[in-house]
């Protein structure tokens, strides 16, 4: 059964299988005439068992309703396209759109598969893993188009509620939050989760993700949030959260830069390798694949962080990017 966690505002708790978030969040606002959904879950069957199961113990019929979407990830976007019916609105950040279907989506992950290959991957894990990448196969039907776009300062009225959107981007290239002013209240997707940290890597045409993301941490950090609804997992002391996750990359960009002066020309890969990882795993050659794909593409953020704030020097020259310290 959902939780209720305010008058009319219930938490349904997705399953995400064999994922180590292991439940996404998914937010239900009765309204009066309409009703809106807050993030869904993967495309998969467990996931939409679990969603669909929850929305017909509130009794949520999707032609009243609307679904708002904080970031891309397939964790929160995938089953948006399958639940919906004629009547149903589904809203994602505007720059967020290009990544959700067709022939834009398609370049955009054949892109990733070169940043993968240029930041050291050894082929044969490329070749295993990259085609049925498990959150790729997960994402959502990449024929639906219809999509609404969110800008910043954009209102959403369901009942008594008015959710603000607020644009943080970092954790993707143009996140949101929404914020409900008059109950001090704020849905932080996975710009701030309290149990995990939120995963910080590279995007195309973004040229610093971890520095959008620290100035994000810092601007939200002025709303008077006294109640956090995170992605996943449990709440906690939000202005806390937000100084421990500042501090927390701080001290990853420390760890980044000491990895590279100690291993001069490395890969992105081969410095990942050095950095401490919070995961039960003897070595950085048992890391299974996925997680090397998350441990990568956050080095590269820290990296990139590095190489915008004239610590570091990339080498593009080869196929597979180097780095190096700068004094
Ligand atoms: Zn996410």
């Amino acid at each position: 059964m959902p939780e209720e966690l305010m008058k009319n505002i219930y938490r349904i708790r997705v399953n995400l299988p064999d994922s180590p978030l292991k439940t996404l969040n998914s937010y239900v606002i009765k309204g009066e005439r309409r009703n809106l959904i807050v993030d869904t879950g993967f495309r998969t069957r467990e996931c939409r068992g679990s969603l669909e199961s929850g929305l017909k113990d509130l009794g949520i019929d999707m032609e009243n309703t609307d679904i708002v979407l904080t970031h891309l990830h397939s964790d929160h976007t995938g089953l948006a396209p399958d639940i919906a019916v004629p009547g149903t609105r589904i809203f994602i950040s505007r720059e967020e759109i290009p990544w959700m279907y067709g022939e834009t989506r398609t370049m955009l992950w054949r892109m990733d598969n070169i940043k993968v290959r240029r930041s050291g991957f050894p082929s044969e894990i490329i070749e295993k893993y990259l085609d049925d990448a498990a959150p790729r196969s997960m994402a959502s039907d990449i024929e639906f188009e219809d999509y609404l776009p969110i800008d910043d300062g954009d209102e959403f009225t369901y009942g008594e509620y008015t959710l603000k959107a607020v644009r943080t981007p970092g954790h993707t290239p143009a996140h949101m939050c929404f914020w409900m002013e008059e109950q001090k209240t704020m849905f932080t997707g996975d710009h701030v989760l309290f149990d995990i940290s939120p995963n910080i890597t590279l995007w195309h045409f973004v040229e610093d993700s971890l520095g959008d993301y620290l100035n994000s941490l810092k601007m939200i950090d002025r709303y008077d949030v006294r109640l956090a609804l995170p992605g996943h997992r449990e709440t906690g002391n939000f202005h806390e959260r937000t100084a421990q996750l500042i501090e927390h990359h701080e001290r990853r960009l420390e760890e980044c830069l000491n990895a590279v002066i100690g291993y001069p020309d490395s890969s992105a890969y081969d410095i990942a390798g050095k950095m401490t990882w919070k995961i039960r795993c003897g070595s950085w050659d048992d890391f299974p694949i996925s997680q090397k794909w998350f441990a990568v593409g956050e080095c590269l953020s820290h990296l990139r962080h590095l190489e915008m704030t004239g610590k570091i020097k990339a080498d593009e020259s080869r196929e597979v990017i180097r780095f190096r310290a700068l004094r």
